[in-house]
């Protein structure tokens, strides 16, 4: 479903992404762990554009988004790109939700604006993955009326609002209080047994354990090593990856 190849980002002369591989299969769950300052949250913001990659291929449901050819750097249409954005959202530590509007505006958002669904099958599409969420009575609130872990299940919802093929999470866990936490695993948890694509930035290690078919290990913009969780964590390869599995647990 999705194919990183040589991929690189740097910010002026700080060279961020340095020649990221990745594949992820249509069904399956990624993990992406690391030190901080790796380079985690630069790659998925790169995968859907939020951010411009600065040389490499993206290949999004057998579509180019960035690809070289000769030396040159090609990037897809702005058209283009937004149309693969809205097929693998994102779901932010901080929610970004738009805070002057109610919680079902904020599902409907995507649907009306960016796939020019009709309001009355927005709405009704709203409702039932807000009720899919547990948050069927809240449809008219206002997200500071909200908590934390509301908040994300609002922000969840509105990614499946878009029919996603693939939904992207930057620590989706990390702002909440910990009470709050295990009830965003579990929504993240019933995507994946419902068979989303899902690639997700966490420190929640026991949950990558649990869930990830795949743990790719990033740190200074390269990945370091990938596999199978039980591989990952209790026989890792990769000294710099053994150091950090010690430091975490
Ligand atoms: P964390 O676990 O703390 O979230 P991360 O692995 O997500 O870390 P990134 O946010 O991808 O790390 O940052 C990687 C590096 O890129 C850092 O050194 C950061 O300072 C730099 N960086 C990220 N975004 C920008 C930006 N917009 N401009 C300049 N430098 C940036
Ligand atoms: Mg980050």
């Amino acid at each position: 479903l999705l194919q990183v190849r040589a991929l690189h980002k740097s910010f002026g002369a700080h060279d961020v992404l340095k020649g990221v591989d990745l594949t992820v299969r249509p069904g399956e769950v990624s993990f992406v762990i690391g030190p901080s300052g790796g380079g985690k949250s630069t790659l998925i913001r790169c995968i859907n554009f939020l951010e411009t990659p600065s040389a490499g291929e993206i290949m999004f449901d057998g579509r180019h988004l960035c690809r070289e050819e000769g030396n040159v750097f090609h990037v897809a249409p702005e058209r283009e790109l937004r149309a693969a954005r809205s097929e693998m959202p994102m779901v932010f530590q901080h929610f970004n939700l738009f805070s002057h509007r109610t919680v079902i505006e904020n599902v409907i958002e995507g649907p009306v604006m960016v796939k020019r669904r009709r309001r009355d099958e927005a709405i009704a599409d709203a409702e039932r993955l807000l009720a899919e969420v547990g948050l069927a009575d809240k449809a008219d609130r206002y997200p500071d009326e909200l908590s934390g872990g509301q908040k994300q299940r609002v922000a969840i919802a509105r990614a499946l609002a878009m029919q996603p093929k693939l939904i992207l999470f930057d620590e989706p866990t990390s702002a909440l209080d910990p009470e709050l936490v295990a009830g965003i695993l579990d929504t993240i948890r019933a995507l994946a047994e419902r068979g989303m694509t899902l690639v997700v930035v966490s420190h929640e290690m026991g949950f990558a354990r649990r869930l990830a078919d795949v743990v790719h290990f990033i740190a200074d913009g390269a990945i370091v090593e990938s596999g199978p969780p039980q591989r990952i964590f209790d026989a890792p390869e990769n000294p710099r990856l053994a150091a950090f599995i010690r430091s975490i647990l």
